[in-house]
C-alpha cells in the first residue's frame, strides 16, 4: 500500500522541474520565484497570503488513463483542508504532483506564492512543505529514537545526524545537543518519547503514524500533506493523533489532508475539496459539500469507499 517508493524520489532528482517547461510560460519563471525575497518583490507573497499551497489546473495521464484532469484549489493557512472523493478520483495522484514525485502533463503547483512545480521533494521540504511517508521496511529495524535522528532533512541524504557532523568539535557539541533535544521535544510532544528504545518495527499502527508526523515535523514544515493518515489506526490513537493534528494546526500549521473516512473529514476539516474522475467537483465548508447534488451523486455512483 506504499504509493511512494525509493524510485520515485530517484525519478524526480535528477530532472527537477523537466516536466514543468511547457506548463510554465516564460523560462526561468521557476528561477526567478526560487528565492524568498524574489516572492516579496513579485507581491506574489501577498497574493499568496493566507494560502499557502495552491494548484492550478494539474494534470496528469498514465497511458489512456486521465488521473487528475485540471484540477484547481487552494488551501487556507493553519486550516485543516480535506481532499476526499472515491477510489480512483485522483487524490493520491494529486498529492504526488504536489510534492514533486511525479511531473504533471500541465498545471502549476504554488507554494507560499513561488512557483515549485515539479520541484524534487528534498527543496519543497526546504521551503516547507512535506508529506508523511510510511516507514521504510529498513528504519523498522531502527529504533524509535534512531528513526528521528535519520528523519530527512532539507538536502538529499541530509538528516539531523549528518547536519551535525561537520565544523569545529565545540560547535558540533553544541549543535548535537540542541538537535537531540528537538527530537525529544517532538517525541514528548506526540507522547511516544517512552517507545524512543522500541524498535520501529514493533510499534503499532497508530504509534508508526505518531512516529511519522514526527519524523515530517523535524523538517520545521509549514504545509503537511497527510494521505490517509489514520488507515489502520485503533480508534482511540486515531482521536489522539487528531487531537495532535489540531493542536498543531492551532500553533498555525497547514494541513491538507487525504482520507477515506467522509464523516472524519466533515468533522475535522474547515474546508473540503471534493475530487471525481480527476476533477474538482465541489469545494466549500462541510456543510455546503455535504449538501451538494453532485456529491451526493458522485458517492451514491457505486463507487462508495
Ligand atoms: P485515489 O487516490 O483518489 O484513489 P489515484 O490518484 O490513486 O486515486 O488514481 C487515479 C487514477 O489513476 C486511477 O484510475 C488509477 O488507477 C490511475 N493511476 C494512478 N497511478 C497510476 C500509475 N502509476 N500508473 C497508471 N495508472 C495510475
Ligand atoms: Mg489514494
Amino acid at each position: 500500500m506504499s504509493e511512494v517508493d525509493a524510485d520515485a524520489d530517484a525519478d524526480a532528482s535528477p530532472e527537477p522541474g523537466s516536466g514543468r517547461a511547457d506548463a510554465d510560460g516564460p523560462a526561468g519563471a521557476g528561477t526567478a520565484t526560487r528565492t524568498a525575497e524574489a516572492t516579496g518583490a513579485g507581491g506574489r507573497e501577498d497574493a499568496a497570503g493566507d494560502r499557502p499551497l495552491r494548484v492550478e489546473g494539474l494534470a496528469k495521464s498514465f497511458g489512456g488513463i486521465t488521473a487528475v484532469d485540471g484540477a484547481s484549489f487552494d488551501v487556507e493557512r493553519g486550516q485543516l483542508t480535506g481532499l476526499i472523493g472515491p477510489n480512483g478520483a485522483g487524490k493520491s495522484t494529486t498529492f504526488n504532483l504536489i510534492t514533486g514525485f511525479i511531473q504533471p502533463d500541465a498545471g502549476a503547483v504554488y507554494l507560499n506564492g513561488s512557483d515549485v512545480t515539479g520541484r524534487p521533494p528534498y527543496e519543497l521540504a526546504d521551503r516547507g512543505l512535506v508529506r508523511t511517508f510510511q516507514i521504510a521496511r529498513e528504519l523498522s529495524e531502527m529504533t524509535v529514537l534512531e528513526n528521528m535522528m535519520l528523519a530527512p532533512m532539507h538536502q538529499p541524504g541530509e538528516s539531523l545526524w549528518r547536519s551535525v557532523t561537520p565544523g569545529p568539535r565545540r560547535d558540533v557539541q553544541a549543535a548535537e545537543e540542541e538537535a537531540l533535544e528537538r527530537v525529544w521535544e517532538t517525541l514528548e510532544f506526540f507522547e511516544i518519547d517512552h517507545l524512543a528504545e522500541e524498535y520501529a518495527g514493533s510499534l503499532s499502527g497508530g504509534q508508526r503514524k505518531l512516529l511519522e508526523l514526527a519524523r515530517a515535523l523535524l523538517t520545521d514544515p509549514d504545509v503537511l500533506l497527510l494521505d490517509e493518515p489514520f488507515a489502520g489506526v485503533n480508534p482511540s490513537l486515531e482521536e489522539r493523533l487528531l487531537e495532535h493534528v489540531h493542536e498543531l494546526r492551532e500553533r498555525g500549521y497547514t494541513f491538507l489532508l487525504v482520507e477515506h473516512d467522509i464523516d472524519l473529514i466533515m468533522e475535522n476539516c474547515a474546508r473540503v475539496i471534493v475530487m471525481h474522475q480527476g476533477q474538482i467537483l465541489a469545494d466549500g465548508v462541510p456543510e455546503a459539500v455535504r449538501a451538494d447534488e453532485r456529491v451526493i451523486d458522485a458517492y451514491l455512483g457505486g463507487d462508495v469507499e
